[in-house]
């Protein structure tokens, strides 16, 4: 299978679904929307997973988990929840097969019909909430500060890999509290703990923000974010976390016994990312040849690929490489010896490149002759020759160089993409030149938003949280604003 993908500026889609299946990171599969993760896609989502799971952990979380079936009854218990979902819901009604009359083919038996239906978690929320009535009493017993690893079922009719699919792994951090203050403070703490993940882990500027009412989280009081920028000018929502208030509690009727002795309901958080941050690793860094991955991220940092004609030549150089592998064991740099010898160093370049390692060092004879290695970055693919002596720390040093670099490249592309309007023409001749966020007045009203939807495929982003107040006119309606909020086109 040729490796070379599409070009980012000839078919952006395509070269995104090329660059997913030819870096081996996923495949669509047999399931309509749902896709098979392969080993190194999965290992830059097990290097995501592990930091926010730490992340987690810091800030006091427990991870638990829960029943991937949900009792239908439980989701028409809260009105606007079941509204949100109900579209979009895997539902489970027999338990049982049975062999047909032709006594070959297989179908369900219809004497195996469920008492109730069960619904494939599209959230946990209900489910969640159906136990914490069973965990809590009295204030003693808050808060409840649990994060749950799992899969989900959305079914969603228009997929892409990774982006939006019917099947996707998650956490979805749920928690339970005395007071509407702490619940906030708790909503807010993990949109911050994202912003900080996406920015510092992952290289991926972000802004934080609200969502608009017709965009919150069905059965939330208030849905934060994070929107990240892709490279093709359109945005993309990395992260939710919403403030839920008393509705699920309500609802399950979850209530405490709070310090005074009165009977409340208890506040409730929900919070959430998913393996669509990987489409968002993939759309803010790679390029033309590939991925390009932020060492955090990177299963392999370094690739080590001798250079050779005899046994003798890569004995030699496996000798001088040990040397520096060693060390890097002790530093945590993951690196791998690509000494096989059924590869060209050329396919192995071409290779690597594809799969978006940060580092590679070529060493030959000549390189072995003058205490030296040939360093090649693949952020800016520029190469250079280092001396031996110093040539960990160098490495060590380029890795952190490389972090910083991919931020401020996709930084700096955001910057020069978030373009302020204060006329609807100005708006769509943005939109549809060089795109990225809107900086707009609005009037604050669905009816206006969703126009504006109808007419340029453009939605409210978000509000961001540090906005300034500004007075000034909705670029549509004319009507007065307070502020100004962004709009793109999105994932
Ligand atoms: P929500 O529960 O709707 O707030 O979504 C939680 C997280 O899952 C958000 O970060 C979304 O971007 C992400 N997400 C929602 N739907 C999908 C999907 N179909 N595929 C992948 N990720 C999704």
């Amino acid at each position: 299978m040729s490796k070379n993908i599409t070009k980012r500026s000839e078919d952006y889609s395509k070269w995104y679904n090329e660059l997913v299946v030819k870096a081996d990171l996923a495949e669509n599969s047999g399931v309509r929307g749902c896709m098979v993760i392969k080993p190194y896609g999965y290992a830059i989502w097990e290097k995501m997973q592990a930091e926010l799971d730490k992340k987690f952990k810091e800030t006091g979380h427990q991870n638990a988990y829960f029943p991937l079936f949900i009792p239908k009854s439980y989701f028409s218990k809260e009105a606007s929840h079941v509204d949100g979902f109900a579209k979009e819901c895997a539902v489970v009604t027999h338990y049982r097969l049975k062999t047909a009359e032709d006594g070959k083919t297989i179908e369900v038996d219809p004497d195996a019909k469920l008492e109730e239906e069960l619904i494939v978690r599209p959230t946990s929320e209900t489910i969640i909430w159906d136990t914490y009535r069973k965990w809590i009493e009295s204030y003693r017993d808050l808060p409840i500060l649990v994060n749950q690893w799992a899969n989900v079922v959305r079914w969603e009719m228009r997929t892409r890999l990774f982006l939006r699919t019917a099947e996707f792994l998650w956490q979805e951090g749920h928690t339970a509290h005395a007071t509407e203050k702490e619940a906030i403070a708790e909503a807010e703490q993990m949109l911050d703990v994202y912003a900080d993940f996406a920015e510092n882990f992952m290289a991926i500027p972000v802004v934080k923000g609200f969502k608009t009412e017709n965009e919150r989280f069905a059965g939330a009081i208030e849905t934060y974010c994070i929107e990240a920028l892709m490279q093709d000018g359109k945005a993309l929502q990395a992260g939710t976390s919403h403030f839920l208030g008393q509705n699920f509690a309500k609802a399950f009727d979850v209530k405490f016994t709070s310090q005074e002795g009165k009977q409340e309901h208890v506040w409730a958080t929900s919070w959430g990312v998913s393996t669509r941050l990987m489409g968002a690793l993939i759309m803010t860094h790679s390029d033309d040849n590939g991925l390009v991955l932020p060492p955090n991220l990177a299963p392999i940092q370094v690739v080590i690929v001798p250079i050779h004609k005899t046994d003798e030549q890569l004995e030699a150089i496996r000798e001088e490489v040990k040397k520096i592998t060693d060390r890097f064991k002790k530093l945590n740099i993951s690196f791998k010896f690509d000494d096989r010898t059924s590869f060209k160093p050329g396919w192995k370049f071409a290779e690597y490149e594809l799969k978006g390692v940060p580092v590679r060092i070529a060493v030959g004879p000549k390189d072995l002759e003058n205490g030296t290695f040939e360093v090649a970055r693949r952020d800016t693919l520029t190469k250079e020759v280092v001396s031996k002596d110093g040539i960990v720390e160098y490495i060590q040093d380029l890795l952190e160089t490389i972090q910083a670099n991919l931020y401020k490249k996709a930084y700096d592309y955001r910057a020069e993409h978030i373009t302020e309007v204060n006329s609807f023409e100005e708006f769509k001749e943005v939109l549809e030149g060089k795109g990225g966020f809107i900086s707009a007045h609005w009037d604050g009203t669905g009816e206006t938003e969703e126009k504006i939807k109808d007419l340029t495929k453009a939605t409210i982003r978000c509000i961001p949280i540090d906005r300034k107040e500004e007075e000034g006119i909705c670029v549509l309606t004319g009507k007065p604003s307070k502020g100004r909020v962004l709009f793109a086109k999105a994932y």
